[in-house]
């Protein structure tokens, strides 16, 4: 009797075709704000963001996100809409009225329905990013998202 070899197993993110690419944050250059309170999805995007090639910095609420859009030159936001202290959208109304160059905003939301996805963009939202966060999303909305930074 003899046993099949062991399978090897690939890493984790291996389901789609530019998984674990380190060249993605060079052919699509962003700098980008993570604005999230879960710990647990903190840490989510940071390591898909990481995997992309990009360096992370993460607030954990929207008041902290529109004090560091005010000093930084971000030009990508990936935006939790449920936050305490100060939500999602409206730290997306207080930076669109802000006299700075304009980031693009995905919304990071469990809530996929029409109408919530219309109130991301009734705030000043760009795009959207559905939860649970999964790479192959991040990948698609951070290419429209370099896509739309270059013609700026
Ligand atoms: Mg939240």
């Amino acid at each position: 009797m003899f046993s099949a070899p062991e399978k090897v197993h690939q890493a984790t993110f291996n389901s789609g075709s530019e998984l674990v690419d380190t060249t993605f944050a060079e052919r699509y250059p962003l700098d980008i704000l993570i604005a999230e309170d879960n710990f647990v999805n903190q840490k989510l995007i940071e390591r898909i963001l990481i995997r992309l090639g990009y360096r992370t910095e993460t607030v954990s609420d929207g008041a902290q996100a529109v004090n560091s859009i005010g000093k930084s030159n971000y030009n990508v936001i990936l935006m939790d809409v449920r936050m305490p202290e100060m939500d999602g959208l409206e730290a997306t109304r207080m930076i669109r009225k802000m006299a700075i160059k304009q980031p693009y905003i995905i919304a990071m939301t469990a809530n996929v329905m029409t109408s919530d996805r219309e109130e991301c963009v009734q705030y000043g939202m760009n795009n959207y990013i559905p939860k649970p966060i999964c790479m192959d999303e991040v990948i698609s909305k951070l290419k429209i998202a370099a896509e739309y930074c270059s013609k700026e």
